[in-house]
């Protein structure tokens, strides 16, 4: 499991990376098709379509993160993802609220 921080490095150095290959391609793709560029408009053009895949990705990602309509039955072996813990940890009910069982963060919206 990653924490948040692990996964903004993964997200950041992945479009790094993105954008010099592209960036690369650009010079490969170009000439191909005949379209007249300078390094600069090739800049230009990777970092549009960097702009554009960021949307792409957070649209998507958002989408799949939608809570579901039908609320999950709690039960005492289920585990949840706790903000303070930043992992899946098992969770613990008690006077129906559920709780964090390392951290004790109480988990109000359950999806
Ligand atoms: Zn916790």
């Amino acid at each position: 499991m990653q924490t948040k921080l692990q996964s903004l490095i993964e997200v950041a150095t992945s479009t790094v990376i993105g954008f010099i290959v592209s960036l690369i391609a650009t010079f490969a793709i170009f000439p191909i098709l005949d379209i007249a560029s300078t390094p600069i408009k090739n800049f230009k053009v990777t970092v549009f379509f960097t702009a554009v895949s960021i949307l792409r990705s957070y649209i998507i990602r958002r989408w799949f993160n939608k809570p579901t309509a039908e609320p999950k039955s709690i039960d005492k072996t289920e585990w949840m993802h706790c903000f303070e813990c930043e992992i899946e940890m098992p969770i613990k009910e008690k006077d129906g609220d559920v709780f964090c069982s390392n951290c004790g963060l109480i988990h109000r919206n359950f999806y």
